[in-house]
């Protein structure tokens, strides 16, 4: 089939990518002209491991194209897949205005029957609104359908080639069929097509997304609980995660959740609940555990300095909002980078991928930005650990001790063991567990 993809960033990438590796023939667009200059010229503008790979190979077959010309990408395509950004407004709500452009311009652009699909995530209820925002602007027949996307960051490649399950809103028989061929492909071992009508299908990505954020921040009220009682948050997580009825995912204690996801997604279901006079109240409170989680990580660090950061220098590992992406939006490691800068410290930080990303939040102003993770070290008065990456899990903590000017850690993701913390000499800080080997 021939596709348009409407929005080149991680879905978008992914999604056009993927659906080309199985045979379609797939024109991604995007509005920003470098990102489709370097794809034209065989670079990817993201960090997602193995997406690379696929792009220039299905590009070489001829099979996946990149342009900023919209109208002449749609205007054969069979199906148009709308991925491009729907950020948080300044009021919680889902910001519309790309997807309700990138709509208009489809349905302008559109010669004949088209499936458009919305793969970007979208509030309850943006079918109607998107569905006779096109109709308006085009005598073009079309089925509009809901499918959003549930690949993650960091591992989105074989998320989107073996799905857990891929849900479709629609209410058209012809674009069924359509929408079946199109993952087919996907579906080889097992089928986890769900069909069900728009709303549902649109309800389900942020119930889904706030669930998994209920998690985060349930574990870290937890965690709170384990601090003030001596408890110790890893062992309560493995008691949990062994009850079949619980599993074990998304039960880290953390800085809490960030990403271009989870937060703004958590925003606007708070915004559906109010507007329909219906408060969703969990969510609502996870919110503002997220929120308190950061401040809490912070003020921890500056209680032990005794709330005297100016001048002091910290050596940070890991910028990304999490391992495995150079995706640094809403990041609680920018947070609480801004926030240590805020109070006056200087920083010297280490991210495998996400330097750029981080350099264009956080600017060059107090700080260093590191190739090395042990260039970090030197002269700083403690390493914060804030992203998991697997480089940081099982460093020289010799070295570490040797090279920082007092031998502290904070650990915001509780990579290591306390023992071997203790008997290294380390003074070390994690989430929901005792400190160990501090002044006695
Ligand atoms: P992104 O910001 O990385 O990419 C969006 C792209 O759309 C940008 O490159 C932008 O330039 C482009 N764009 C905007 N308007 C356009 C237009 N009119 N024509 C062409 N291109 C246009 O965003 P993303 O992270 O890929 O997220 C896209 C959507 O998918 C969002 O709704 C998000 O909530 C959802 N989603 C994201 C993820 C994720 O992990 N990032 C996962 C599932 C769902």
């Amino acid at each position: 089939m021939k596709l348009a993809v409407i929005g080149s960033g991680y879905v978008g990438l992914v999604a056009g990518a993927c659906f080309s590796n199985t045979g379609n023939d797939v024109t991604l667009v995007d509005v920003d002209p470098r990102k489709i200059e370097m794809l034209q010229q065989g670079r990817t503008p993201i960090y997602e491991p193995g997406l690379t790979e696929v792009i220039q190979r299905n590009a070489a077959e001829g099979r996946l194209a990149f342009t900023t010309d919209l109208p002449s990408a749609v205007a054969s395509a069979e199906v148009v897949i709308l991925a491009v950004g729907t950020p948080s407004a300044a009021d919680g709500t889902v910001d519309m205005q790309y997807i309700e452009m990138a709509a208009r311009q489809v349905a302008r652009a559109m010669t004949g029957y088209t499936v458009v699909i919305t793969k970007s995530t979208v509030p309850v209820g943006a079918h109607s609104r998107l569905t006779e925002l096109m109709s308006g602007e085009t005598a073009q027949p079309f089925d509009y359908v809901a499918n959003p996307e549930f690949l993650k960051e960091g591992a989105a490649v074989s998320d989107f080639l073996k799905p857990d399950r891929v849900i479709i809103g629609l209410t058209s028989q012809r674009a069924l069929s359509i929408m079946r061929h199109l993952y087919a492909p996907f579906m080889r071992r097992s089928e986890r097509l769900l069909v069900m009508d728009p709303a549902s299908a649109e309800l389900t990505k942020y119930a889904c997304n706030c669930m998994l954020a209920t998690r985060i921040s349930f574990m870290n009220e937890m965690a709170r609980l384990c601090d003030h009682y001596g408890a110790n948050i890893d062992l309560v997580r493995q008691g949990m995660g062994g009850d079949q009825r619980i599993g074990p995912d998304f039960l880290y204690a953390s800085l809490g959740y960030g990403g271009s996801c989870f937060p703004k997604d958590v925003k606007a279901l708070i915004s559906f609940g109010r507007a329909a006079k219906q408060p969703i109240h969990i969510v609502e409170a996870v919110h503002a555990v997220n929120e308190l989680q950061g401040e809490q990580v912070f003020r921890r660090i500056s209680r032990h300095f005794g709330d005297k950061l100016a001048g002091r220098k910290f050596a940070m590992w890991g910028l990304a909002f999490k391992a495995g992406t150079d995706d640094v939006r809403e990041s609680p490691a920018i947070a609480l980078a801004q926030r240590l800068l805020g109070a006056g410290a200087s920083l010297a930080v280490h991210d495998p991928q996400a330097l750029d990303t981080a350099r264009a939040a956080l600017g060059d102003k107090d700080v260093a930005y590191c190739r090395h993770m042990y260039e970090v070290l030197p002269q700083a008065d403690a390493l914060i650990v804030c992203t998991e990456w697997p480089e940081y899990r099982s460093p020289d903590f010799r070295r570490m001790r040797q090279t920082l000017k007092q031998p502290l850690i904070f650990d915001g993701r509780n990579l290591y063991d306390l023992d071997w913390m203790a008997d290294l000499g380390l003074h070390y800080v994690s989430v929901g567990r005792p400190a160990v080997g501090g002044p006695k």
